[in-house]
């Protein structure tokens, strides 16, 4: 099968290296007034909000803080009301993946005329169209998820008990910054973290039934090599090496800036599963995907099996056995991969049992997701196998 047709547009402007946030107001119109939001605290305790405020002198500015990790659209509103009562029109995003998910949601919901909870899936709506938005910046302190070059964004409804995602090319960044050492304040989970959700954004866009799309496969394999010879060397929090540094960042925002999807199929089961296991459990957003991937791929082994072979060979040099043996080979070499950077592969290393496997099941049939994966074969028959393999 050749390149399916696509269109690929994408806006955002990249600010990749040391001190490139000094530039950053040359892109934002001398009459703005900006509101500066960030999460928990790490951006103000190691000085990334001066650097910005410095960068933004002769602006009007305000700051947001207590984004927390999954985004909640609680606080997410908390911030909408601010920028409708004093005015703001332009917001700098400075923090992960869950700060600059939560300003693409507010900058929606700012402009929104109506209840912006309708911008989500809820079962059974079409979710409202986003017609306006503010513009924004990021300054991004946590290469993981891609959402400093993409439309999309994951919000938590917590008396719903919802993870839901949201998107529209209306939210994406005016420009992101990408200064690989703003990483080196990063614990180790964190940089783990970020090295597993590149890798399975990666795989959610590659390991799917095969087309003839060499530069998407070649580029893709590219960023997984990436991260497999350098994953130890990134996970090191003290080993604070540029070089390294530069290319987990930059491999992270390529593992989802859409490019890889240009003219392929598309699964995101993985992360439609492990949506539900952060929602249910609390655990991080990529320890989640260590979890549901290797087991996914063991229950899905004959849909994907062309791709699984040549993951096998191109990723992992398995050339010798049965098909059956390299596939097993494959899933066990990527659940090691992730073990080595310390995230686990199991339930069990959370001591969840297996009562997670009818509750995580239940939950995705009442959010609507019973037909996923590239061909909608992942049913809730399947999403029981994989919740159960990865027990
Ligand atoms: P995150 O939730 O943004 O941040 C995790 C933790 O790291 C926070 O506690 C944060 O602390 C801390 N942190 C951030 N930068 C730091 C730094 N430079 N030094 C020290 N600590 C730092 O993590 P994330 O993995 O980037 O984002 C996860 C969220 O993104 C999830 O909700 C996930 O579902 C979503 N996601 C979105 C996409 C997308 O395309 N939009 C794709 C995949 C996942 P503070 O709060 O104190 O700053
Ligand atoms: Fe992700």
């Amino acid at each position: 099968m050749a390149i399916e047709n696509f269109m690929y547009h994408n806006p955002v402007r990249i600010l990749f290296g040391k001190d490139q946030i000094s530039k950053i107001s040359k892109y934002v119109p001398k009459d703005k007034k900006i509101l500066i939001v960030y999460g928990g605290g790490s951006a103000k305790k190691f000085g990334t909000i001066d650097k910005v405020k410095k960068a933004l002198e002769g602006y009007k500015i305000g700051e947001f803080s207590g984004i927390p990790a999954n985004p909640t659209y609680e606080k997410s509103m908390e911030a909408v009301e601010l920028i409708k009562k004093e005015n703001y029109d332009f917001i700098m995003a400075v923090g992960g993946g869950s700060v600059v998910d939560a300003v693409k949601f507010i900058c929606a919901a700012v402009l929104f005329e109506g209840d912006p909870k309708d911008l989500f899936f809820w079962g059974n709506n079409e979710p409202a169209e986003v017609k306006n938005a503010l513009p924004f910046g990021v300054v991004l302190t946590l290469p993981a998820t891609g959402s400093e070059m993409n439309d999309g964004a994951v919000i938590t409804f917590v008396e719903r008990q919802a993870k839901l995602s949201f998107g529209s090319p209306l939210v994406h960044p005016q420009f992101s910054v990408l200064d690989p050492e703003l990483t080196y304040t990063l614990p180790k989970r964190q940089l783990a973290n970020g090295v597993v959700d590149t890798y399975v954004h990666v795989m959610e866009q590659y390991l799917t039934y095969p087309v003839d799309a060499r530069v998407q496969d070649y580029h893709a394999e590219g960023v997984l090599k990436t991260l497999i010879e350098l994953g130890s060397d990134i996970v090191d929090e003290n080993k604070h090496d540029y070089a390294v540094r530069a290319n987990f960042m930059w491999a992270a925002t390529n593992g989802l800036n859409r490019f890889l999807a240009c003219g392929v199929p598309q699964d995101w089961a993985t992360h439609i599963l492990g949506h539900e296991i952060t929602e249910k459990y609390g655990i991080d957003h990529g320890r989640t995907l260590a979890i549901v991937l290797p087991s996914l791929m063991n229950v899905m082994r004959n849909s994907k099996k062309d791709k699984i072979l040549q993951y096998a060979k191109n990723i992992f040099n398995i050339t010798q056995g049965s098909e059956d043996e390299k596939i097993d080979k494959a899933i066990q070499k990527t659940a090691e991969f992730f073990e080595s950077l310390g995230v686990p592969t199991h339930f069990k290393d959370y001591e969840i049992g297996e009562e997670a496997v009818e509750i995580l099941t239940n939950q995705l049939e009442k959010h609507g997701f019973t037909k996923l994966g590239e061909k909608g074969e992942v049913n809730l028959e399947k999403i029981r196998l994989i919740y159960k393999g990865a027990l």
